[in-house]
């Protein structure tokens, strides 16, 4: 019985030890992603519900790595926190995003708003509000074209920090929008204190929906309450035609999901949005 035992505890470790080699190993290449140019960012459409005309895009980062190929998001963005690599990987795409929504403002798309995933080390990093202004201003884009999405979370860590930073953030004219709505706990009185333009609802409450009735009125209340606050409201994670359907009865303003696109290469963003609007 011992021998067995050593023998599985021999086994359990070599799996640590290959899990964390695996690790060490993507964390040596996330050093290096950035100088080799390995991130690219998509853009996916932000839909007007009544007009379905593109109104925005949220920049969504991508790590093509030169031997595993794509990586996705929810592997590397929690690693770039625990290392803080996110510091560097979220200021480049920042100013991307800057650099490609001033692009299409100088085009023929001049309203696109271009929303930006912002981490919580970022978010708490002294200086934030001068980097957002860097940003701006390297790329000349008027600030109101410029949105920061937050997670709930995020915003409730500390809310008296988070209420003094998101003010800074507003005097610079930037958007604001609250992100994966519902997934935290968020008390409505703190809520109403943070200078918000946006809240978007998780689609973990759209998976269900129209089949689910209880999901469906859930929704309905959560719009209800953004609307009392009067915040614009973005429905993520929109998949169908009968989802679409019900949302139309609501006061929902965005849509934002694979019913009408995934995230885009720029160049096919931009494509999406010339056909979408032309009509
Ligand atoms: P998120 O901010 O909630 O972004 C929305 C995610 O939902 C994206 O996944 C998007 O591709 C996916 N999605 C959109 N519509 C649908 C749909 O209809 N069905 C389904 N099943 N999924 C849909 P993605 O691009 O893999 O990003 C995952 C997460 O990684 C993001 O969630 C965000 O938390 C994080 N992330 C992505 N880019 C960045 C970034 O530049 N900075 C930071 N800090 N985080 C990022
Ligand atoms: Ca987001
Ligand atoms: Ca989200
Ligand atoms: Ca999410």
């Amino acid at each position: 019985a011992k021998q067995q035992g050593g023998a599985e505890i021999c086994f359990y470790s070599k799996n640590i030890n290959s899990n964390l080699q695996e690790r060490l190993e993507l964390e040596t290449d996330l050093h290096n992603a950035l100088n080799n140019n390995e991130f690219q960012l998509y853009y996916q459409p932000k839909v007007d519900l009544l007009s379905k005309r593109v109104v925005g895009a949220e920049a969504l980062l991508r790590w093509i790595h030169p031997q595993k190929g794509f990586i996705s998001p929810e592997q590397f963005i929690p690693l770039a926190e625990e290392t803080g690599l996110i510091l560097k990987i979220g200021d480049w795409v920042l100013n991307d995003a800057c650099h490609q929504a001033a692009l299409w403002h100088r085009s023929d798309m001049s309203d696109i708003k271009v929303s930006v995933n912002v981490s919580g080390q970022q978010f708490k990093e002294s200086g934030y509000i001068e980097h957002v202004n860097r940003a701006l201003k390297r790329s000349d884009l008027p600030p109101s074209l410029l949105m920061l999405e937050m997670t709930e979370s995020l915003a409730m860590d500390n809310v008296e920090t988070s209420i003094e930073l998101l003010n800074g953030l507003k005097q610079q004219g930037v958007g604001l929008s609250i992100d994966d709505f519902g997934t935290g706990y968020s008390s409505l009185s703190y809520l109403k204190r943070f200078p918000l333009d946006e809240l978007k609802v998780d689609r973990s409450f759209i998976t269900g929906i129209p089949e689910n009735e209880e999901e469906a009125q859930i929704v309905q209340a959560i719009i209800a309450m953004a609307k009392a606050l009067r915040l614009s409201v973005v429905i993520e994670g929109v998949e169908t035609e009968a989802q679409l359907n019900l949302l139309q009865l609501t006061q929902s303003d965005l849509i934002q999901g694979y019913y009408f696109s995934k995230p885009l290469k720029a160049d096919q963003f931009e494509a999406y949005a010339r056909t979408m609007n032309d009509e």
